[in-house]
């Protein structure tokens, strides 16, 4: 199956994913059908922890570690390169105080923050979410970190690509 993100003139939260299937295009569902929308919706319960008007944390249904948590945008884009400044801001503004309450509440005094995007880094819900994950007790993210071999990419004209599309 092959699918992907179209944006309609109402924005980031009108977007909507299409199938193509032997019969033609399907269209899939809005940005804002997904489980976190249903949430922020009030369609289906969470056990909320905090919330603003731009933001929303809750536990995770499945969580690594007791107090896994999740803190997402109100704004319903799929992955953080689509996120605007304002939403990146207020979860900016809250991770760090929403982290200290998770830590003192579990006894944790190590954490991860995960932010997966896209099928293959493993994100399951299509709508942006950072996770806050203790790490306690051999419980929480387990990692796998295999740094590529040197050679075969330039840093430098890497380095000058990133910062010509900053500009
Ligand atoms: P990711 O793989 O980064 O997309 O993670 C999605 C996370 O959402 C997983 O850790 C799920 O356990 C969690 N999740 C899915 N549905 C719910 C739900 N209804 N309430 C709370 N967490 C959920």
């Amino acid at each position: 199956m092959f699918a992907w993100t179209l944006r309609s003139a109402a924005g980031p939260a009108g977007a909507f994913r299409l199938s193509e299937t032997p019969g033609g295009l399907t269209k899939l569902a809005t940005m804002s059908d997904t489980i976190f929308g249903r949430i922020l919706r009030g369609e289906i319960p969470c056990h909320r922890v905090y919330e603003d008007d731009k933001v929303l944390a809750f536990l995770d249904v499945n969580p690594l570690a007791p107090g896994h948590t999740l803190v997402i945008p109100k704004e319903a884009v799929a992955t953080l390169d689509q996120l605007s400044d304002d939403s990146a801001a207020a979860i900016g503004r809250v991770l760090p105080r929403i982290a200290r309450a998770v830590l003192s509440a579990t006894g944790a005094s190590d954490f991860n923050v995960l932010q997966n995007n896209g099928a293959a880094a493993h994100q399951a819900v299509f709508h942006v979410h950072f996770h806050i994950i203790p790490k306690k007790d051999g419980q929480g993210l387990g990692l796998s970190w295999s740094p590529l071999p040197s050679g075969g990419v330039d840093p430098g004209a890497l380095r000058d690509a990133i910062v010509a599309r900053l500009q």
